[in-house]
C-alpha cells in the first residue's frame, strides 16, 4: 500500500516546515519526511538572536515551536529516511526503507551538513572528543578546555556559546580575517577565556585511551584539549538526488527563480540551493514561496 499526498516535503528543517504550514493552511494534503530530528541545522545552533520577533532563543527550542505548529495542523511528520526517488507519469514515487509514498509535487528542503576537516584520526575520534554541535555536546565540556576550528559566523557564535561553560576555548582559524560582522568579531576578541590562534590549522588529532587528547598544528606545536568542535562550513545533503541530474558541481540543487527544478513537479529551497544569504528567515521565505507556487498550479 502507498501513502499518497498532493505534496511531499523531504526535509523537516525550517524551510520544509514553513512550506508545510502554508500548504496545509490552504487545505492542501501534505506530509513531511525527515530522517533525524525536526529543525535541521537549527537543532545544532546554540543561540539565535536574529529571528524577528524573538529576542533570543535556543535553536532546538525554535525547532520545537515550528514542529508543534505544523503537527497541531495535523501535517503528518514521518520519521523515515528516503532511499530513492522515481518519476512515474504524473507522480513521484518515494521509497523509504519500509514504505512507499506517492505525490504530485515534491519539495526538497534537504539542508546542509557540517563539512569535515578530513585529517588523521578525525573519523576514529568522532563522538569521542570531536563534535560538530556545540549545543548538543558543549555541556560535556563544562569547566574543561576545548578548541573550535573555523573563522565564519558559526565558529564565532559557537565559540562564544562554549566560552560560557568551558574553562578555556581556543579558536583556530587558518587566516587572520574572519567571515563575520565586526560586532561579533569584537565580542570574540573581548572574551577573556577565548584564545585566538589565527593563521594556523590543525593537521592531525592525537588519541589517548580511545579519546581525543590533543591537536597537532601546522606550525608543529601540540595543543592539549578535552574536546574539539569543527565549524568549517556546510555541504548540501543531496546524495539521494544523484540520478535525477539536478545538482550543480558542488552538490546544490539547481532551481529557477520560482524554486522549480528542471522537473515541473519538483521544487527545492532552503540551504540545499545556492543563494547569497543562508539564514533562518531566508529558508522560511523559500518554503512560503514554494508553497505559493504549488497552490497557484
Ligand atoms: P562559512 O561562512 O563558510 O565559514 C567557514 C569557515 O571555515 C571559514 O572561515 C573558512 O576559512 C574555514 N574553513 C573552511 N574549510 C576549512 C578547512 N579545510 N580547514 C580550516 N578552515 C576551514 O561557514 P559557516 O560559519 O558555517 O556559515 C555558513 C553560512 O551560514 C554563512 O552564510 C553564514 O553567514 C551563515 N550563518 C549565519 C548565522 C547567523 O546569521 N546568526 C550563524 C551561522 C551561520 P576561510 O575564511 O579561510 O575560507
Amino acid at each position: 500500500m502507498k501513502d499518497e499526498y498532493q505534496t511531499i516535503i523531504i526535509g523537516g528543517g525550517v524551510a520544509g516546515m514553513t512550506a508545510a504550514l502554508y500548504l496545509k493552511r490552504a487545505g492542501h494534503s501534505v506530509a513531511i519526511l525527515e530522517k533525524e530530528a525536526p529543525g535541521g541545522q537549527i537543532t545544532r545552533t546554540s543561540e539565535i538572536e536574529n529571528y524577528p520577533g524573538i529576542l533570543k532563543i535556543d535553536g532546538p527550542e525554535l525547532a520545537f515551536k515550528m514542529y508543534e505548529q505544523v503537527t497541531t495542523l495535523e501535517v503528518p511528520f514521518i520519521f523515515q529516511e528516503v532511499i530513492s526517488l522515481k518519476l512515474e507519469n504524473d507522480s513521484i514515487l518515494i521509497d523509504t526503507k519500509d514504505h512507499q509514498f506517492r505525490c504530485q509535487n515534491l519539495i526538497l528542503t534537504l539542508g546542509r551538513n557540517p563539512k569535515r576537516l578530513r585529517i588523521e584520526n578525525e573519523q576514529k575520534l568522532s563522538g569521542k572528543g570531536i563534535s560538530w554541535c556545540a549545543v548538543c555536546d558543549g555541556p560535556l565540556y563544562k569547566n574543561k578546555e576545548v578548541a573550535v576550528i573555523g573563522g565564519g559566523r558559526s565558529a564565532i557564535e559557537e565559540a562564544l556559546y562554549l566560552s560560557k561553560m568551558c574553562a578555556k576555548v581556543t579558536l583556530i582559524h587558518r587566516r587572520d580575517e574572519f567571515r563575520a560582522e565586526n560586532t561579533l568579531v569584537d565580542e570574540l576578541r573581548n572574551t577573556s577565556n577565548i584564545k585566538l590562534l589565527t593563521s594556523n590549522q590543525a593537521t592531525k588529532f592525537i588519541e589517548k585511551e580511545g579519546r581525543l587528547y590533543s591537536l597537532i598544528l601546522e606550525d608543529g606545536s601540540e595543543l592539549k584539549v578535552d574536546g574539539c568542535f569543527e565549524f568549517i562550513g556546510q555541504e548540501p545533503s543531496t546524495k539521494i538526488l544523484k540520478n535525477l541530474d539536478i545538482l550543480d558541481s558542488e552538490g546544490y540543487i539547481e532551481v529557477d527563480k520560482n524554486y522549480q527544478t528542471k522537473y515541473s513537479s519538483i521544487y527545492a529551497g532552503g540551504d540545499c540551493i545556492k543563494k547569497d544569504l543562508y539564514q533562518i528567515v531566508t529558508a522560511c521565505a523559500d518554503g512560503a514561496r514554494i508553497a505559493e507556487q504549488i497552490l497557484k498550479k
